[in-house]
């Protein structure tokens, strides 16, 4: 899952970033608002944390900018700003939520957390493909009943594509949901990940779930 934090105070960025690579999301930071809508409008993001004071452009004018262009991207608005009023005009402005700086870290990521499970509404809770499951909120994986340990990487990749079910999901597209960056097509990075991910969710089993689409990319699916 990849995240934009929009925010110009250096430490409170950095913080937030960490934090979140912590829980194995691929994170981009911007500083600067105009610079910000401008990332918000060219790449795909799975939600954006949006300060309302920034130099260049007001984060209002951001949301109101990625709403125009008809990006749906949950939005949450960080900010210091308390009053009732800035708060309505987030929301109105087409924010998904709203949490007022001083903040606890664990709520920020709980809220994340609300807002990927409201994005794709078809998924529940918890995550399931046959005997597979995932819980976003504990990161436990597990397969038949029984517990499976994945690294952070790991972790992403498998929330991606189980966030994705039955759906090709090109290399691109893994590297830069995934990863955060765009791997030139000769890395092999993202198959060895997968290969990774299939010995332990899928080795020794007669029913495999990661499926390699020759010539596209990968797709997750029971049969
Ligand atoms: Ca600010």
């Amino acid at each position: 899952m990849r995240i934009l934090v929009i925010e110009d105070e250096t430490k409170v960025g950095c913080f937030i970033k960490r934090a979140l690579e912590e829980e194995s999301y691929a994170v981009d930071l911007c500083e600067d608002g105009a610079k910000g809508l401008e990332m918000a409008l060219h790449t795909n993001y799975d939600v954006l944390i949006v300060d309302l004071m920034l130099p260049s452009l007001p984060g209002l004018e951001i949301l109101k900018g990625t709403r125009q262009a008809r990006i749906h991207t949950p939005i949450l608005i960080l900010t210091a700003q308390s009053q009732v009023d800035q708060r309505v005009k987030g929301l109105d402005a087409g924010a998904d939520d709203y949490l007022t700086k001083p903040f606890a870290i664990d709520e920020l990521l709980a809220r994340i957390r609300a807002l990927l499970r409201r994005g794709s509404t078809e998924s529940p809770g918890v995550l399931q493909i046959d005997d597979l499951a995932l819980n976003p909120a504990t990161r436990e994986v597990t397969r038949g009943g029984q517990r499976i340990d994945l690294t952070l990487k790991e972790y992403a990749l498998l929330e991606y594509l189980m966030r994705h079910t039955g759906r090709v999901l090109t290399r691109p597209m893994i590297s830069e949901h995934v990863w955060n960056q765009d791997f030139d097509t000769f890395t092999n990075v993202i198959d060895v990940y997968v290969n990774y991910l299939r010995n332990k969710i899928d080795r020794g089993r007669s029913k495999k779930l990661i499926h390699t689409i020759r010539g596209s990319g990968y797709m997750l699916k029971a049969d």
